[in-house]
């Protein structure tokens, strides 16, 4: 009876994950996309758990155990440092691949066909690989390590060389199954490839390599329904590794990064801080004089960033979108793909906060606006609205597509000092004529122009 309801189950988890990322690709339907996933990953377990291959249950209910306790204080992290703890989720889900990959070498070795062998080594190439890179690439966005790139001489070379190799391996293995100390040579090989990866990549890029290994991650539990022959494992892998490399295009285009270089890992580099020694003037105002400015606007765009995350300012902003349209100005969020530090964020610090999400406009259908707007309040960002990134060719952020701010009649900006923000450069903005600076802590200032204008 059970048997002949697992394949349902697994059936059911599979639409389930499909549902579940056709529907978080829209706002409106995202929450709703979350839960079906969930509810699909639920059904997966318990249809692993009640396969007839399954006689003990003590390992897997210590596991459960265990799991439970590591994985609830990770799901209460900040959301700043979401991605450190998505690189801590792929390191363990990629450990796990590796393991079982592992655990099917040795139980059945001397009895593997070349094509299960063929699987079974990419699995654990992928899983071992990811899983050291992952740690990396938390270690570095948790500062345990250096963020800057670590570079040396020949460095390319030798990672091609190690996966290359560790391929090459693979490969042989599968031709001549019977070759067994060929695995913990894979092995060693791909822990190693995982952790050269990551050296030479600055912490300001490493999102969108953990998109990447993410990718890797799908990929190498693809492996292992294969190996497994559990077809779930294959949808889900699959599903995780294109979306995963999906995300990672997206965001490297959002950077101006090109592919190439995320692969092969130089593009660290670029984000090299270049300190700027001259003191340009600027001027500042009040959030007093804020308020006024904004009370005389018929259109303002307000353009959220890093800093708002920070200062968890989106609840006050809601304060101050209502008072203004109460006022009859038109009010509007331009959203940069990458603002922040994940993809994603400001639209849901924003829903958080209930702003209607009608009000939120993508870059590239907000910056034809920008010309036509009195005021630009940017409320803790900083890169994403650098003019050098359209006309300084020297800039490391040139080409990057950005919100053009400096468009509008006037620009407030809203952060605590002049300091750089993630890419470590100036930013242009600041000393034009049409800009204010407002310092301080975004909550703070919100607040205190929400009240100079009327409300709380
Ligand atoms: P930035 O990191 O460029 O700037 C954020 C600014 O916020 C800082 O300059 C800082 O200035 C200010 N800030 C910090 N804390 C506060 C606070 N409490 N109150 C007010 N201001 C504050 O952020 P952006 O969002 O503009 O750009 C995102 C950057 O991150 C880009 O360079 C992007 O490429 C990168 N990135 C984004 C990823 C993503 O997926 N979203 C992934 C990887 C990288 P000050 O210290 O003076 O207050």
């Amino acid at each position: 009876m059970i048997d002949a309801i697992v394949p349902f189950i697994g059936l059911a988890a599979a639409v389930s994950f499909v549902l579940a990322l056709r529907w978080m690709s829209a706002v409106p339907t995202a929450r709703r996309g979350v839960l079906v996933g969930v509810a699909g990953m639920a059904l997966a377990v318990i249809g692993a758990l009640l396969r007839p291959e399954i006689i003990d249950y003590r390992f897997i209910g210590a596991a459960l155990v265990f799991g439970t306790v590591i994985g609830v204080p990770m799901a209460m992290m900040p959301m700043t440092a979401v991605p450190q703890r998505t690189a801590l989720s792929h390191s363990f889900g990629a450990l796990a691949a590796a393991l079982v990959g592992t655990a099917e070498f040795y139980l059945h070795a001397g009895s593997i066909d070349g094509g299960t062998m063929l699987a079974l080594g990419l699995e654990v190439l992928l899983g071992s690989l990811t899983f050291t890179a992952s740690l990396m690439a938390f270690g570095k966005l948790q500062e345990l390590l250096p963020q800057r790139p670590i570079t040396f001489r020949f460095q390319n070379y030798l990672n091609i060389s190690l996966i290359v190799t560790a391929v090459v391996c693979v490969l042989l293995l599968a031709i001549q199954p019977q070759w067994t100390f060929l695995f913990p040579v894979i092995v060693i090989l791909a822990l190693s490839f995982g952790i050269l990866f990551i050296i030479p990549i600055g912490g300001a890029d490493m999102p969108t390599v953990i998109s990447l290994l993410n990718s890797y991650a799908g990929l190498s539990a693809a492996a292992m329904g294969f190996v497994l022959g559990n077809t779930l494992l294959i949808v889900a892998g699959a599903l995780d590794g294109s979306s995963g490399f999906i995300l990672s295009m997206v965001m490297s285009k959002a950077m101006n990064r090109s592919f190439t270089n995320i692969l092969f890992g130089a593009f660290g580099q670029v984000q090299a801080k270049a300190a700027s020694t001259e003191a340009r003037p600027y001027r500042s105002a009040s959030p007093a004089d804020a308020a006024d400015i904004l009370k005389t606007a018929g259109k303002v765009v307000i353009v959220p960033g890093y800093g708002m995350a920070v200062a968890q300012a989106q609840h006050v902003v809601h304060e101050l979108y209502d008072l203004l349209m109460k006022e009859n100005i038109d009010v509007k969020f331009a959203i940069h793909p990458v603002a922040g530090r994940m993809p994603g964020h400001m639209n849901v610090l924003l829903a958080e906060a209930n702003i209607p999400y009608d009000r939120l406009i993508e870059m590239d259908e907000i910056n034809g606006e920008l010309p036509m707007t009195d005021v630009a309040l940017v409320i803790g960002a900083n890169d994403v609205t650098n003019p050098a990134a359209r006309k300084d060719p020297n800039s490391p952020i040139f080409g990057m597509p950005i919100i053009d701010v400096d468009k509008a009649q006037t620009v407030m900006v809203i952060k605590r000092s002049m300091a750089p923000g993630f890419s470590g450069i100036d930013n242009d903005l600041y000393y034009m004529d049409n800009t204010l600076m407002i310092f301080g802590d975004a909550k703070s200032v919100v607040q205190q122009i929400v009240k100079a204008i009327g409300g709380k």
